[in-house]
């Protein structure tokens, strides 16, 4: 997902040009990973460009800065309006959205105390995050373990936590996979470098949770929610490997990936090599969700245009 320049980055409280939106080298964020961040999208629909859950996004923006001590100074609805204004001055329609905050220049010691709070919003147009994802995509079971949240908060989204899904992703691509699948400590199913997983077995999705050292994604909740609409059993509860040897289809779920299917793993080839029905009914319900063409899922748009206060 290369970005295209937009024409502003909302950075500490006023919209600047993109140029400008920089950051001191010295930076304690860049340091030590002390920082946090969102990924949303915003989708055309209808009715103009609209953001999708934003406030779940949001929500877990601050849940992810309070694990870290790290005081955002503006409130979930200057964010959200702030947002929202981005979307507006760039003309946005289809695109990916950053919300960051972070511990900024003000002491190399560890400790974040002496540090300023950075935060920005920038947004560009949206690229399809992973190749091949129409078809599935291909992926591999990684070397590399996934971090115990005991040592690190998998359900904090926090900047440092990713250079170990950049390392199993690294290692994937190196052997000529699309995406990794992180194993826990104890070798259950964790989830993706950036997405969560769904393994579809006998007309029932199985995901996994928390206990799983797994980012709760809000793609996932969505999921859960649009299964249950659609009359699809769905069970919570830990995924092995044999779960995904043995599913009839397999599919990621996540801002970027949307719903993204899996036709292999390690050369084993799931559902046929093919996306599932399964999963292409939960996939055309979702777009349809994100468009705005299902009222009952309107509550999770959030439209730029309708007016707003000044931020
Ligand atoms: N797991 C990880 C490690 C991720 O980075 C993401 C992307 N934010 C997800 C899962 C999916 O989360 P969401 O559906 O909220 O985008």
């Amino acid at each position: 997902m290369g970005f295209t320049p937009t024409e502003t980055i909302w950075f500490n409280g006023a919209l600047v040009p993109w140029a400008d939106a920089k950051v001191h080298v010295l930076a304690h964020g860049l340091h030590y990973g002390t920082g946090v961040f969102e990924g949303m999208r915003c989708y055309l629909t209808s009715e103009g460009p609209a953001v999708f859950r934003l406030d779940a996004h949001l929500e877990r923006f601050y849940q992810s800065a309070a694990v870290y001590e790290l005081p955002i100074p503006y409130s979930l609805d200057q964010l959200a309006e702030a947002t929202l204004a981005l979307v507006r001055a760039n003309k946005m329609e289809n695109a990916y959205l950053r919300p960051i905050a972070f511990f900024d220049a003000g002491t190399l010691a560890v400790w974040t105390k002496e540090c300023p709070v950075t935060v920005a919003i920038a947004g560009f147009p949206t690229t399809k995050y992973l190749a091949n994802a129409d078809q599935g995509v291909r992926v591999t079971i990684s070397s590399i373990r996934k971090y115990p949240s005991n040592a690190i908060p998998a359900s904090a989204k926090a900047c440092g936590q990713y250079i170990n899904s950049a390392r199993a992703v690294q290692e994937a691509q190196r052997k000529g996979f699309d995406e990794a699948i992180l194993l826990n400590q104890r070798g259950e199913v964790s989830e993706g470098s950036g997405e969560n997983i769904f393994v579809v077995k006998n007309g029932a999705i199985v995901t996994n949770d928390a206990s799983a050292d797994i980012l709760m994604g809000v793609t996932r909740d969505t999921m859960l929610q649009l299964a249950k609409d659609l009359g699809i059993r769905a069970e919570v509860r830990a995924v092995t490997v044999d779960d995904l040897m043995t599913a009839d289809e397999l599919f990621f779920s996540g801002t970027a990936v949307e719903v993204t299917p899996i036709r292999e793993i390690d050369g084993h080839i799931v559902s046929g090599g093919k996306p599932g029905l399964v999963t292409q009914r939960i996939q055309q319900t979702f777009e349809a969700a994100v468009r705005g063409k299902r009222p009952e899922y309107r509550k999770w748009l959030s439209f730029a245009r309708q007016a707003v206060s000044h931020v």
